[in-house]
């Protein structure tokens, strides 16, 4: 039992050799084959994102447009709003968020429950990788931050998780978030991805304060592709033209020379998004603190 540090907890931690029980957080964690899961007799693994989706994703991810996007846009985000300690970067899927945060220099914890996405995660050079749910770690305290990119939108019950991300957090910890925006915007789409819901602004922010949570900052993103999932989701999903199930980025359905001209917009975006926030996009990014 190695019992000399906690990456879930403390950002100076290097990644146990062996299963670990902290005393500092509560968490306690099995390891097989380099990937650590709850100690917990009635986990259950759960969950609304279709496995064969996630395997396409992992090839999408590293050459879509919206991926880099998103990416940068929480970098930026959690740039302007440091952590003080580890991300535990909760349904982190393949790992592709957390992939990048470490690769600026920040400290994160992949928590999945599907195998295939930490398996992808792992072989993406990941280290810190939980398969399990945030509520099977028994987390109860001292935990700093938390990431839940594309999240909530697939939870029947978003604020459960968010009550008991609240109650490891310490006080004034941070939760990361980006959800799809716009309720007219549903498509087709949605349905497939596993989706419950499309936020709005107002909904978000009233979530997070029934769970417990202040907001620190907020925006919308993606704004370029309002009039794109417009044309090829929300209208032949009205029209009942939309039969196609399989799981693409919008922008493959994109001309070539709209594709690139929506790369360029995206860059643009990115450094407005520096200077200040965007009332409009498919897309929002915030950051709430535990009050
Ligand atoms: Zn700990």
């Amino acid at each position: 039992m190695d019992t000399s540090g906690c990456f879930l907890c403390d950002i100076h931690a290097s990644v146990p050799r062996s299963s670990f029980s902290c005393r500092q957080c509560g968490a306690s964690l099995d390891l097989q084959d380099h990937i650590f899961s709850p100690r917990c007799e009635n986990g259950s693994t759960a969950n609304n994102y279709p496995n064969e989706a996630g395997k396409q994703l992992s090839v999408l991810e590293e050459t879509s447009l919206w991926f880099r996007h998103r990416n940068e846009v929480i970098l930026d985000l959690v740039e302007k709003y440091p952590p003080s300690g580890p991300i535990i970067d909760v349904g982190g899927g393949n790992g592709f968020v957390s992939r990048h945060l470490e690769g600026h220099g920040f400290q994160t914890v992949l928590v999945e429950p599907l195998a295939g996405g930490t398996s992808i995660a792992q072989s993406r050079g990941l280290s810190k990788i939980v398969q399990g749910q945030f509520g099977e770690l028994g987390c109860v305290r001292s935990i700093h931050a938390v990431g839940l990119f594309d999240v909530l939108e697939h939870l029947d019950e978003p604020g459960e998780l968010l009550q008991q991300i609240r109650q490891a957090l310490d006080p004034g910890g941070l939760v990361y978030v980006t959800v799809p925006a716009c309720r007219w915007l549903w498509s087709t789409a949605d349905a497939f991805a596993g989706h419950r819901v499309r936020y709005t602004m107002d909904s978000l922010y009233h979530l997070f304060h029934s769970c417990g949570y202040q907001p620190v900052h907020s925006s919308h993103f993606f704004t370029t592709l309002i009039l794109p999932i417009l044309l090829f989701r929300v209208i032949p999903t009205r029209l009942r033209l939309r039969r196609d199930q399989s799981i693409r980025s919008f922008e493959f359905e994109l001309p070539m020379l709209l594709r690139w001209v929506t790369n360029g917009y995206l860059r643009v975006e990115q450094q407005v998004l520096k200077r200040m926030t965007i009332p409009f996009g498919s897309s929002i990014a915030a950051v709430f603190e535990r009050r």
